[in-house]
């Protein structure tokens, strides 16, 4: 791709810029050589992102010009995992009287903000969405940003009408913004959950469920409890939240949720990472030995994790063997076809192999169903179909 942006040739931004991030020139030179840091492109080319983790800089981050220096737009921290319940939260937030519960909704990151006076929907890897960003546009209360420059909303994003992980589990008829937490420009630094509830519900937003503040003492037994009504209903799991929101988070999730997301890995199995399907596999061997499961519930769960696996392999390798292509399914719902346009040329850019349909209306709105190839599985189970070894 050729670089319509030569940073090398603007030894001052180059300085400016390592100045703002604390680094020598030199490296800020390599990171962009490299493409570690990279700008976005069209009108969002001012936005510079950073495409690895770098130093004490989260993958995703966004930075751009404003005034004679930078502001900063960090990417959203990645959430450890409690693989057991007991000891691990008494251990992790030792010291703390309570800890807060919030309901981990399962759709895809993002980062809402203002930047060179415009809203921009910035995904987990620091790229400006088109379709998020319209969607922000048209559901968001805006009043927030006027009042707060300075803040970012961090939220997840969910319903079926939505490129990234579609689910129909929330009750919501299209997409929703679910916001989870408030951040500062430049520092990173979230308001306590108190603070950000209290602004999240004067301006009118949706929240992520939240479990209340639970003692530490009992926060283990309580949560599995919480773990297993969730799972029943499908739902993700849990992030475990300092009040304050100054030591990190842990997250947990259900056997439903883990079992959900093999069903999907499965499918696509050769683009699935293994490490994504092993560590969700041993998810469930320390679920149930924490839980201390009695024969009836392990084969249940054995049942249940079996499935998950075996079910997706075989409609895969069977529509294979039916002369099928494996793709995946998902659709966007918009007001004005140019949004469609934008994102179909987003796509592209990111190297995604999707095929849209012709545009359906539904009542002042446009449904455009999308489907995303999965070349790499669907050419192996080919080849293996035509006596090919593994
Ligand atoms: P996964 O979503 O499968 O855990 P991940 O790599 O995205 O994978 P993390 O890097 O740990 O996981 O990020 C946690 C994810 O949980 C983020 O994508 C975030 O959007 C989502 N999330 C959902 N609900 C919440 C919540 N209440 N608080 C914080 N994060 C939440
Ligand atoms: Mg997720």
């Amino acid at each position: 791709m050729s670089r319509e942006w030569n940073e090398e040739k603007d030894p001052e931004f180059i300085a400016r810029l390592a100045d703002c991030l604390g680094f020598d020139k030199e490296r800020v030179h390599h990171l962009f050589e490299k493409d570690y840091l990279a700008r976005n492109w069209g009108k969002y080319e001012y936005l510079l992102r950073f495409d690895k983790e770098i130093s004490h800089i989260e993958r995703g981050t966004v930075l751009y010009e404003k005034d004679s220096s930078f502001e900063i737009i960090m990417g959203f921290p990645k959430i450890r995992r409690a693989m057991v319940l007991d000891p691990t939260i008494k251990k992790h937030f030792i010291g703390l009287e309570k800890v807060a519960v919030e309901e981990k909704m399962n759709g895809y990151n993002v980062r809402i903000a203002t930047a060179n006076e415009e809203i921009i929907a910035i995904t987990r890897s620091g790229y400006i969405c088109p379709y998020t960003t319209q969607k922000a546009k048209e559901k968001l209360n805006l009043k927030f940003f006027e009042d707060f420059p300075e803040f970012v909303l961090y939220g997840e994003i969910v319903g079926p009408d939505n490129p990234y992980v579609s689910k129909d589990i929330y009750n919501v008829e299209s997409v929703e913004f679910y916001i989870f937490d408030i951040r500062e420009k430049n520092s990173g630094k979230p308001l306590s959950i108190s603070k950000k509830q209290e602004i999240l519900e004067k301006y009118g937003f949706f929240q992520v469920r939240f479990f209340g503040e639970i003692p530490l003492e009992t926060a283990p037994k309580e949560i599995e409890k919480i773990i297993r009504e969730l799972g029943e209903k499908e739902y993700e799991g849990v992030v475990i939240k300092d009040p304050e929101m100054i030591l990190s988070q842990l997250k947990y999730t259900s056997s439903q949720s883990n079992c959900s997301d093999l069903r999907h890995a499965f499918k696509f199995y050769n683009e699935t990472g293994r490490d994504y399907m092993l560590s969700r596999i041993v998810r469930e061997g320390f679920q149930t030995v924490e839980w201390k499961e009695k024969d009836a519930e392990f084969k249940k769960r054995c049942m249940q994790l079996g499935e998950s696996i075996l079910d997706p392999l075989r409609e895969s390798i069977r529509s294979v063997k039916d002369g099928q292509r494996i793709y995946e399914e998902a659709r966007i719902r918009v007001r004005d076809l140019k949004t469609v346009a934008d994102f179909e040329d987003y796509l592209k850019r990111l190297g995604v192999d999707a095929v849209f349909e012709e545009p359906q209306a539904v009542g002042e709105e446009y449904l455009v169903k999308i489907r995303k190839l999965n070349k790499s599985t669907s050419d192996k189970t080919q080849a293996i179909w035509q006596g090919e070894l593994w």
